[in-house]
C-alpha cells in the first residue's frame, strides 16, 4: 500500500490490488475517508495512516457502489457511510451483492478477513450538491456511465478532484452492468472543466495524476469511447493501456455495445 500526501488536508492511499484509491480529506477536527483499499492488512493500517497525518475520520464516502470501493467500515467501523442518491438506490436494490462479490474475491485469492462486510443503509446525498466536512464543503458532481451510479468529489480548497472510476492511467473506460457509453461520455464532458482547474486528479484506480496528464487521459478516454461506439471491437485502445487485462475489458465493452 502506498500513501501520498497531496495537500496538508489530503492523503491518498493506493491498494496493492488494482491500485484502488482511498482518499482521506480533512477540515479542522473532521476528516472523511473516500472509497477504500482492498486487502485486510491495508484496511487495518488505515486508521494509523490517518492518525499519523493528524486526521480524525468521522465519516465514509463512496464514489460508487462497486464492492472494492465500499470497504471503509473495516477500517472505521463506527463511521457512517454517505454516497450519492444513485449509489444508495443501487445498494438498496441489490442487497448483499457487495458482500457476496467481496467473498468471491477473497475465496479466489485465499484472503482471510476478520468478518463479513457489514454495510448498513448509507446516507443518500443529493448530487449535484455539497457535503460538509469541518468548516468546509465538498462539491459532489454526478459521475455515471462506468456503472449506473456514481459521483465525483471536488475538494475546492486543495484543487483536487476525486473522480471514481474515470480518467485512470491504468484502466481503459470500463462499461459495467447498467453503465453506458453515452452516459460515460457525458460524465467526461462534466469532469473536463474540473480537471482543467485542478492541481491533482485522483482516479479510482492508479496513483494521483497531475492535471495536465489527467486532461490528456480524459481526451484519450473520450477518443476510445467514441471509437467503441462507432466501431465496436475495432476500436483502438489508448497506447499506454494495452495489456492483456485491458484487452479483456475492451472485449467485454465491445460485447455490451454491440449486443
Ligand atoms: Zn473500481
Amino acid at each position: 500500500m502506498r500513501a501520498t500526501g497531496l495537500h496538508a488536508d489530503v492523503v491518498v492511499v493506493n491498494s496493492r490490488v488494482w491500485q484502488t484509491s482511498c482518499t482521506l480529506v480533512r477540515s479542522g477536527e473532521e476528516a472523511f475517508c473516500i472509497d477504500s483499499p482492498v486487502y485486510p492488512d491495508e484496511l487495518e493500517l488505515l486508521p494509523a495512516v490517518a492518525g499519523q497525518a493528524g486526521f480524525t475520520v468521522v465519516g465514509l464516502l463512496a464514489t460508487h457502489a462497486d464492492w472494492d470501493h465500499v470497504l471503509g467500515r473495516y477500517a472505521f467501523p463506527e463511521a457512517p457511510l454517505g454516497c450519492g442518491e444513485s449509489s444508495a438506490a443501487r445498494l438498496a436494490g441489490e442487497p448483499g451483492d457487495a458482500a457476496r462479490e467481496l467473498r468471491g474475491f477473497d475465496e479466489e485469492h485465499y484472503v482471510e478477513r476478520p468478518g463479513p462486510l457489514s454495510l448498513p443503509p448509507p446516507q443518500a446525498l443529493p448530487v449535484p450538491g455539497v457535503c460538509e466536512v469541518g468548516a468546509r464543503e465538498l462539491a459532489l458532481h454526478p459521475a455515471n456511465g462506468h456503472t449506473p451510479d456514481g459521483m465525483a468529489i471536488w475538494i475546492d480548497w486543495a484543487g483536487i478532484l476525486v473522480c471514481g472510476d474515470y480518467i485512470s492511467p491504468l484502466e481503459i473506460p470500463m462499461i459495467s452492468d447498467g453503465g453506458s457509453v453515452s452516459a460515460y461520455l457525458a460524465t467526461l464532458d462534466r469532469l473536463e472543466p474540473l480537471v482543467e482547474g485542478a492541481a491533482w486528479v485522483v482516479p479510482g484506480h492508479g496513483a494521483p495524476v497531475e492535471a495536465v496528464r489527467a486532461a490528456a487521459l480524459l481526451r484519450e478516454d473520450r477518443a476510445y469511447l467514441e471509437a467503441l461506439r462507432d466501431r465496436g471491437p475495432e476500436a483502438p485502445l489508448p497506447l499506454a493501456r494495452r495489456t492483456a487485462t485491458q484487452k479483456q475489458i475492451h472485449a467485454e465493452n465491445a460485447a455490451r455495445v454491440t449486443s
